[in-house]
């Protein structure tokens, strides 16, 4: 019998490496968070899966921002429209939980819709103004089901730091906007858009671009990075910096769903007239049936380095 004092057996792991844990339950990540935060902040990154480098930066800038992560994966049905690609959004569950861990999470939330929407849920949170330009024009609903779905996760994470892409820059505003207003104890950080080498910004939905997309969608940076250099040289008309990127876009054969400047705080569009010294350029634009959206924020962001045409 080894005496108590003995040193481990050389097989035992001196450093015990801490494997992800997976919570399906609601009340599951409400105890899970409980228990991370006696370990210090907690942060969560919000995603719905198919997780790219862009998902990792936030998780990294997350463990910058906190003691442990947690990253939520939910393809959340009411952000979706009735038209929309919520049967074919891609879902790579293992793929997920492996990248999760490589960057460092301790847990991730994979739950179901029926325990996210209990049945005869019947709430829903609806925030004005700053949802209703840009894709709350276009996705009608879209917003009040991402800031429902976001504010259960905040309700059950508690007292916690939220890191979400600037790539989804009216989504980030409409939930520090709702996260302001409703008082919820989390901190919402926002991370600048990862993008491909040749500019196209990373997106779950890339997987469905054909390469004849694919080369298309290069218009989408060339475009803001066409925007970005106009607005460096001085140019300030609302409606020639829309137009110029809009033609861009069309003459690569994409189909404009809109090309927006607005204000970068309250997201109200700018149509006509000057633009002033900090301006979103916010674009979304088909290629083939996939719709792709990006955006700059003038006179802050760097262009995004795009090939040539
Ligand atoms: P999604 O899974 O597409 O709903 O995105 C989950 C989170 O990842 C959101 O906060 C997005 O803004 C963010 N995200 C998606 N693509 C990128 C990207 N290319 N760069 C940075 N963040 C991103």
């Amino acid at each position: 019998v080894p005496s108590p004092m003995a040193p481990p057996p050389a097989t035992a792991p001196r450093v015990r490496t801490e494997a992800v844990q997976v919570v399906a339950e609601p009340e599951g990540l409400r105890a899970a968070a409980d228990a991370l935060r006696d370990e210090g902040r907690v942060a969560l990154v919000p995603t719905m899966g198919a997780l790219h480098r862009g998902h990792v930066a936030l998780i990294e800038r997350a463990r910058e921002l906190a003691t442990s992560v947690v990253v939520s994966i939910f393809v959340n049905p009411t952000q979706f429209g009735p038209r929309e690609d919520l049967d074919k959004y891609p879902r790579t569950l293992d793929a997920d939980l492996r990248a999760c861990e490589a960057a460092g999470a301790r847990c991730v939330f994979t739950p179901s819709a029926s325990a996210m929407y209990l049945p005869g849920e019947s709430t829903r949170v609806r925030v004005s103004g700053v949802s209703e330009a840009l894709c709350g024009a276009s996705r009608p609903g879209h917003f009040e089901g991402v800031a429902t779905v976001v504010t259960k996760l905040f309700a059950l994470m508690g007292p916690s730091v939220a890191v979400f892409g600037r790539k989804d820059y009216q989504q980030l505003q409409v939930i520090r906007r709702f996260a302001r207003d409703l008082f919820l104890p989390v901190e919402v950080v926002g991370v600048p858009t990862v993008r491909e080498p040749d500019g196209l910004a990373l997106s779950s939905r890339n997987v469905f671009l054909t390469e004849p997309e694919r080369r298309a969608a290069l218009a989408i940076p060339r475009a803001l990075g066409h925007a970005a250099a106009r607005f460096e040289a001085g140019e300030r008309d609302a409606s020639r910096l829309s137009k110029e990127a809009s033609e861009g876009l069309a003459s690569a054969g994409l189909r404009v769903d809109y090309v927006t400047l607005a204000d970068p705080e309250s997201v109200v569009p700018i149509t006509s007239g000057a633009v002033g010294d900090r301006c979103l350029l916010a674009v979304a634009a088909f290629a083939g049936t996939t719709r792709l959206i990006d955006n700059l924020v003038l006179g802050e962001d760097a262009a995004p380095r795009a090939e040539p045409s």
